[in-house]
């Protein structure tokens, strides 16, 4: 496809998407393939989705097998694929309940609901700065990243940010009329900011103290993304709300909002609901998901390989220091932030076939599936290290 057809096409959509110039077929693994037969490196991941990679053979299989039972019966049934991916989920959370829902932001909405209903219209529910949440209403009045909110005023009221990692605003703004402090322990769309254990760890102790609910929005970090099940996992720490999204559902949508303690009591028949939401056939290829990650230690590999990955890339960092400002993340969640925009380097690796993302307009994001292996790995470290000495040395 040319660009002009490329720009035809587009006249059908919004002016949402800065689209990428490709003209996908399909894809194998850890490869997407354009029509035109070029192999890209998928480092991207359909932003942190594809999880076990393209057209993965027990995904087709789980989800044939269920849209031939039913595709959808809606939330007046039980049914076992919901079931059997609840006990996952809770397995593998520590949580004891699950609300499914269709996408993340989806998930945050209903925590917002919930806090709303057990601690009353005047609690005052954070978030930190340059945190993403979702884009409607609940989930964007939540989100710390002003360049998505400043058309849209009114917001939702008795929100609230806290300045990420400074604990002196912490402890300026937290008090008894808190309700609830929503976050994600690495940020994704922010940069990939990690949260310091000390600012946790205050976190923990102010909760204590005024008895705010925490919530781990592991949307993106979840699921084995950072090497461990979820993001919080590297603090000693447990959250009481668990929201879920992107990977879990094996590329197809849906989301979950996990409750731990009796949080699964606040609502009751009737507050909240969603037709589509732990659909089926999403639910079906989520199984397929969490065996392969949990059961069958896909998450043992991100943890190594991610090491090695974030070990050659400060590597790099030192070697380069004048384009490379710092290198952050943990698993196969890492972002390299450089002194200047990052567009100009995320298309030279696309013309040498690999597909990472720039967040945050200084901050490459690489996002491997997690099935990736040590030579996709250093297809990507090669052509990285070749893209940034030859043009930026
Ligand atoms: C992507 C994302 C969301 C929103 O999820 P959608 O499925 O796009 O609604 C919320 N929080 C975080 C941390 C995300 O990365």
């Amino acid at each position: 496809m040319n660009l002009k057809e490329q720009n035809n096409k587009n006249d059908f959509f919004l002016d949402t998407y800065k689209r990428i110039p490709l003209d996908i077929s399909h894809g194998e693994g850890v490869h997407l393939i354009t029509k035109d037969g070029q192999r890209y490196l998928d480092f991207f991941s359909g932003l942190a989705v594809n999880a076990l990679g393209h057209s993965h053979s027990l995904i087709i299989k789980a989800v044939t097998e269920q849209i031939k039972k039913f595709a959808h019966v809606s939330n007046y049934y039980l049914t076992d694929v919901q079931s059997r991916l609840a006990e996952l989920l809770i397995k593998y959370s520590g949580m004891n309940k699950v609300f499914f829902t269709n996408s993340g932001t989806e998930a945050a909405e209903t925590a917002i609901k919930l806090i709303r209903k057990l601690k009353g219209p005047d609690g005052i529910i954070f978030s930190l700065t340059n945190s993403f949440h979702g884009r409607t209403y609940g989930s964007m009045s939540l989100s710390g990243r002003e360049k998505n909110i400043e058309y849209y005023s009114p917001l939702l009221k008795n929100m609230n940010q806290i300045n990420f990692n400074d604990k002196n605003d912490l402890i300026k703004k937290i008090n008894s009329d808190s309700a609830a402090v929503v976050l994600e322990f690495i940020q994704g769309e922010g940069g990939i900011n990690v949260l310091h254990p000390d600012f946790v760890e205050l976190l923990f102790e102010l909760k204590e103290k005024y008895n705010f609910l925490i919530v781990a929005d592991e949307i993106q970090s979840g699921i084995g993304r950072t090497g461990k099940p979820f993001a919080f996992n590297h603090y000693n720490v447990v959250p009481d709300i668990i929201l879920v999204a992107k990977a879990i559902g094996g590329g197809l949508p849906l989301g979950a909002l996990l409750t731990s303690g009796d949080l699964g009591n606040v609502f009751s028949t009737g507050d909240h609901g969603t037709t589509f939401g732990g659909n089926p056939v999403a639910c079906a290829a989520g199984i397929v998901v969490l065996e392969e990650v949990f059961e069958k230690q896909l998450i043992s590999s991100v943890e190594k390989l991610g090491d090695y990955l974030y070990s050659e890339l400060v590597f790099l960092q030192q070697k380069f220091n004048k384009l490379i400002k710092e290198v952050r993340g943990k698993g196969f969640l890492i972002g390299v932030e450089l002194t200047s925009e990052c567009d100009p380097i995320v298309e030279m690796l696309r013309n040498r076939n690999v597909l990472v993302n720039c967040t945050n307009k200084n901050v490459i994001r690489i996002l491997p599936p997690l099935i990736a292996g040590k030579s996709d790995i250093d297809f990507f470290l090669y052509n990285f290290h070749q893209v940034i000495s030859s043009d930026f040395s």
